[in-house]
């Protein structure tokens, strides 16, 4: 399998290097250069397999010859070892419609642990057989970053810096980090806000001598090979529920258009997926991008699922590329215009396109309250803001197929929320209790360039001389 950039102008890389690389050179993000397909059959032989088996045959025509079958199964065995519940993404039952897919049984109770144990191990696979090392330099406001660090504390190879803005992450997001104690593993609170931390990481990507001295990487979530392993539960689910004989729909808790693009690949690999739908809140450039065709940037307005509170929405690239009849120029065009004006008109043959496929929702905070009321009160199950926001859109849609919600985060993550809008206190679940008395460390800067490239480089291993 081959990887090119959806703006066309970047080299063709394979997996390998296209796991490690992160964004293209040219601005744009690396896609297949085809989708591979799963016939009925496949599908259907699904049926019954281990999350981990369903893995191994989703992910193995996306890694080609860069592992074996058997060296797949083992990174993925490794990877789901340590998650709490033995199905790794269970389902509940909701009503005779609704299900949940729960994707926070991992160790910071998101759902982006479910990629990131699984790139942690490809980084330290692919580095450890060059012996090459790399800076992984990464912004967070809050559950990424935390994930990361999970995932890539005490791996061989790897040096991580991760910038957090002071006092604007919670008390659990910021101890998720900061008690990780591994030697490698260095977090910088900023005196600032999430746009200026990721304002400086940009920066230092962009600083031709600094990223000369230091092999710079990233993990966000434009790398394709976490885009790669969220393809995973969709089929996992879906066969479940009666794929490939009943066609399923996912309703997505959606910030940076990663987990719902997942979604999409699924679909055009074979899976019978009859709606994806798009949930927002108030920030909504999504909603209005697929149901009006105003892709246009507003200011961030902060909500109680700030983990979708984004004013660009980095994977929706690989959508537009796609409709876009996968041409790099014409998209390469799109962007440049967006990026000098804000806003992007989405033509309308592509907005039928999308329409076919996707349907999205903006729910505010109200009803992000009522959905999880009405869950708890008719189910008994206590939900999280974003998997609130998630539900209340698929019990707002129209489709008569079973809707399967995306819950991507445990409710104790964001207890003081979800206290807020149901009048319930979450416990935190056994793997993260003790997250209080732990030590934690990190470092407080400046939101300078200077400060920050001085403190990095004062501990990170500068590239080997060619
Ligand atoms: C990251 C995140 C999302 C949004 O996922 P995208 O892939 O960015 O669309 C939703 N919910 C939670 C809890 C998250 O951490």
């Amino acid at each position: 399998m081959h990887y090119r950039s959806t703006r066309g102008a970047a080299p063709i890389l394979d997996f390998e290097a296209v796991t490690l690389a992160g964004l293209a050179s040219d601005g744009g993000l690396y896609v297949p250069d085809s989708w591979p397909r799963f016939s009925h059959d496949q599908i259907a032989a699904m049926a019954g397999l281990s999350y981990v088996e369903t893995a191994v045959r989703v992910c193995a025509p996306f890694v080609g010859d860069a592992l074996t079958e058997a060296q797949l199964r083992d990174l993925l065995t490794r990877a789901y070892a340590g998650f709490s519940h033995a199905a790794v993404t269970p389902l509940v039952q909701l009503d005779d419609q609704h299900w949940l897919l729960e994707l926070f049984h991992g160790p910071t109770l998101a759902f982006k642990d479910v990629a990131m144990q699984a790139l942690g191990l490809l980084f330290e696979t692919f580095l450890g057989r060059s012996g090459r090392h790399v800076t992984i330099i990464g912004a967070t406001s809050g559950d990424t970053g935390s994930a990361a660090i999970h995932a890539l504390a005490g791996r061989d190879g790897v040096e991580v810096f991760m910038l957090h803005p002071r006092g604007r992450v919670s008390d659990v997001q910021r101890r998720q980090m900061t008690t990780v104690l591994a030697p490698n593993i260095h977090n910088i609170a900023v005196e600032g806000n999430f746009d200026d931390a990721q304002a400086l990481v940009k920066a230092m990507f962009n600083d031709a001598d600094f990223a000369g001295r230091f092999a710079l990487s990233a993990v966000n979530s434009i790398n394709w090979a976490r885009l790669m392993l969220q393809i995973v539960y969709y089929f996992y689910a879906a066969v479940r529920l009666g794929a490939p004989d009943r066609a399923i729909s996912f309703a997505v808790p959606t910030g940076n258009f990663g987990d719902v693009f997942a979604g999409y690949v699924a679909r055009h690999m074979g899976l019978p997926i009859d709606r994806l739908i798009v949930a927002t809140n108030e920030n909504d450039i999504l909603h209005r991008a697929l149901s009006a065709g105003d892709y246009s940037a507003g200011s961030v307005t902060p909500t109680a699922s700030p983990s979708m509170d984004i004013q660009v929405s980095s994977n929706f690239e690989r959508l537009l590329f796609d409709l876009a009849g996968q041409d790099g120029a014409t998209t390469a065009a799109m962007m440049a215009g967006f990026e000098s004006a804000k806003a992007l008109a989405i033509p309308a043959e592509q907005r039928a396109a999308a329409a076919a496929i996707f349907d999205s929702a903006r729910i505010d905070s109200d009803g992000m309250a009522r959905a999880m009321r009405w869950a708890q009160d008719k189910c008994g199950q206590l939900l999280d803001p974003h998997t609130a926001i998630g539900l209340a859109a698929a019990r707002a849609s129209t489709a008569t197929s079973p809707i399967v919600t995306l819950a991507t985060a445990h409710p104790g993550k964001f207890g003081d929320a979800v206290e807020r809008a149901s009048g319930i206190r979450p416990t935190l679940p056994p793997r993260a209790q003790g997250l209080f008395d732990r030590e934690e460390r990190y470092v407080t800067l400046p939101a300078t360039l200077a400060a920050v490239e001085a403190h990095i480089a004062s501990i990170a291993r500068p590239r080997a001389a060619a």
